[in-house]
Parts: C-alpha cells; structure tokens; sequence
C-alpha cells in the first residue's frame, strides 16, 4: 500500500495472539482511532446509557450484542472527524452480516477496507503461551513465566503484589474462548480473502519482529 494512503484497518487474532499490543503499537505508529466494540459497550455500560444497558444484558451472558444495535454503534463512529484518514477496528465485525453491514456503511462514504490483520498460531502454542501468562491484580503489568519473568519469583517488579493467572486465563475457560473464536471467525477470515486484503502474520514471533512485518504490509506513515 501506497503512503499517505487511508488505513482502514481490522485486526484479528485468537485470544493470546497479542492483538492487544499489536493494537496499540499500531494505532501510535499511524495516529488511528482505536475502535474497539467491546471497549464501547463497557464504557457505555459503566455510563449506564440506554445503549449502555441493552448492551449489558447481552455481555453479561457471554453473548454477542444483536448486530442492529453493533452496527449502529460502529457507523456512528465511523462518521467522526478523526476516523477520515483510518482506523483500527478491534472486535468487529464478528459475523458475516457485520461485515456486509461495514462493507456498505463505507461503500456510502466512499470508501472500503485496506488490510485484515489476521494474528495467527496453533492452538496449542497458545496454550502453552497463556498457562505461561501472569498478571498483577493491582497495576495490570502482564508477565510470562517462559519469556518474561518478574525479578523475584512470583512478585510484580512495579508494585511488589503477588502476580495471578487470570481466571479466564485457566485452560478450562481458556479453551472455550479459543474454540468461540475459531467457530466465529474463520467464516470471516475467508470473506475478506476473497476481497483479496488478508494478511497472516505468525502470533509466536517477538512483538517487535510481528510489528515491523505489519508496518512492511500497511506501509509507512
Ligand atoms: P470483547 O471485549 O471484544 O471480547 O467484547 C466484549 C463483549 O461485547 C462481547 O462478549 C459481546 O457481548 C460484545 N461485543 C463486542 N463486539 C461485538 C460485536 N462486534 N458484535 C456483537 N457483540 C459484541
């Protein structure tokens, strides 16, 4: 892709596969909006707006927000001034008619995707990733056991409290979210394949090195 080009961007990835910090370095490199669904229905249920509330009915129970009320959400969103250049979409679409919904929600402006960041490894080395995965409760710091330990055993180097494998972290919980994942996404990996704008990187190669193999495929600011 040419510079200077817009960036409408979706990255997608398995639990574990580091979309979180992909999404961030991303969005610094290039100035794009972060768009995130789930992070906008929290905020909005935290805010307890009527979007807010529906929303929350459906989270609670682990279920996808009906897409009327999603996509909604999204092409409002995608109107602002500060998306006119690009954006990073996170955690949308989740469904093909989500991603039929954003296909013409773009079409009206003109516009279309440029590049699906597909974040990819095999179950089972995600597993092993994540039973690796630590957390401290109180400052968030995330620590692995393989690559990344913490200074004293089993202490956060930033705030001296006893770091945790989140419980959704636990390979029961952590199962269902990877097999949810891959029942709901791969229909989507194949749609935008045919729209020709895939790209796969290997989820297992250092932060750094999958960072600078999206910046060869989005181009350079
Ligand atoms: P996430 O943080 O992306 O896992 O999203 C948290 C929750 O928000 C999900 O479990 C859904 O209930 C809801 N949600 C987020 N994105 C979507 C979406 N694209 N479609 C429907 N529901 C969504």
């Amino acid at each position: 892709m040419a510079q200077n080009e817009e960036k409408n961007i979706i990255i997608m990835g398995p639990p574990a596969a580091g979309k979180g910090t992909q999404s961030e370095l991303i969005v610094k490199a290039y100035g794009l909006p972060h768009i995130s669904t789930g992070d906008m229905f929290r905020s909005a249920l935290k805010e307890q707006t009527p979007l807010g509330i529906e929303a929350g009915k459906y989270m609670a129970e682990g279920k996808l927000v009906p897409d009327e009320v999603t996509i909604g959400l999204v092409e409002e969103r995608l109107s602002k001034e500060d998306c006119k250049n690009g954006f990073l979409l996170d955690g949308f679409p989740r469904t093909i008619p989500q991603a039929e919904a954003l296909k013409a929600i773009l079409a009206k402006m003109g516009r279309k995707i440029t590049s699906v960041i597909v974040l990819e490894a095999d179950d089972e080395e995600l597993i092993a990733r994540i039973a690796a995965r630590r957390v401290c409760p109180k400052c968030g710091a995330s620590y692995s056991l393989r690559n990344r330990k913490p200074k004293v055993e089993g202490i956060c180097d930033n705030c001296g409290e006893e770091i945790i494998l989140r419980q959704d972290d636990r390979p029961e919980s952590f199962k269902v979210r990877l097999d949810d994942y891959r029942k709901k996404t791969l229909p989507l990996v194949d749609y935008y394949k045919k729209e020709g704008v895939v790209k796969e990187f290997d989820a297992l190669e250092s932060i750094e090195s999958v960072f600078a193999q999206i910046q060869e495929t989005i181009g350079l600011r």
